[in-house]
């Protein structure tokens, strides 16, 4: 019988290795888990495993920013926040992790996630779920912080070096959630954050310009009252269609 042995990352937890044959059996708990989106696709999924264990595997070795991170105040180590599997039909286009989520190995364990859930409609249960929702931002550290005590910018680096690899895990995104302007640049070129946002009809229902979630934006979404009252309602109505 044919059989193939795919290494699963450590992040998937419950088993390092599973099995696949012929006969689509697979002796894994954790491989079920992340091949949710239907037994027809087992196949298609055990690629993107693959894919996956070596993607994750390499960018949570990733140190190319030590020098860097070292010159900063906080004088940290890289450590790549990864949140992310295979089969997630939302994905969370964010900027950096800050030192919270730096600290906790999970993203937007912060004010700001807090915001950001408030403003999709989740709890944390639906938020974190990697096989639902994909976070992937401009660059998996923390940058540090600038002498005024704000996050620096992501590095240019990691969005060179991972985003596409990382995205093409992703081919079945059905909403992406671009949060602030680098990753908005990114994907949809040059731009202001203001206006790409006012003209999220553009792009929407596949795609949702956002300002950051931060507190410094506080004023921004005062001032903008729009964004609350037509975007929002409309962002939650496509998460609860997909989700
Ligand atoms: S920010 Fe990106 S490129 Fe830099 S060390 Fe972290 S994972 Fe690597």
């Amino acid at each position: 019988m044919w059989t193939q042995r795919v290494r699963v990352s450590r992040h998937l937890n419950a088993a390092s290795y599973f099995y696949i044959s012929r006969n689509v059996e697979i002796k894994s708990s954790a491989a079920i888990h992340a091949c949710q989106s239907g037994r027809s696709r087992y196949i298609r999924c055990m690629d993107d495993l693959h894919d996956y264990g070596e993607t994750y595997d390499a960018l949570s070795a990733c140190r190319i920013c030590a020098d860097r991170f070292a010159a900063t105040a906080t004088r940290h180590r890289p450590r790549p926040v990864t949140w992310f599997r295979p089969g997630a039909r939302v994905l969370i286009a964010s900027q950096a992790p800050g030192m919270r989520a730096h600290k906790a190995e999970r993203p937007f364990t912060d004010p700001s996630g807090v915001r950001l859930r408030s403003w999709m409609n989740l709890g944390e249960d639906v938020f974190y779920d990697q096989s639902k929702i994909a976070i992937v931002p401009m660059a998996f550290c923390f940058p540090g912080y600038d002498p005024k005590g704000s996050d620096l910018p992501p590095p240019p680096v990691c969005a060179r070096t991972w985003r596409d690899r990382v995205l093409r895990l992703f081919p079945d995104v059905a909403v992406t959630l671009l949060i602030g302007g680098y990753s908005q640049e990114w994907h949809l070129g040059k731009g202001k954050v203001t206006e790409r946002v006012l003209g999220w009809r553009d792009h929407a229902p596949s795609v949702f310009p956002l300002p950051h979630p931060s507190w410094r934006n506080n004023a921004w979404i005062a001032r903008n009252p729009w964004f609350e009252a037509d975007l929002i309602p409309a962002l939650r109505a496509r998460l609860s269609e997909v989700l």
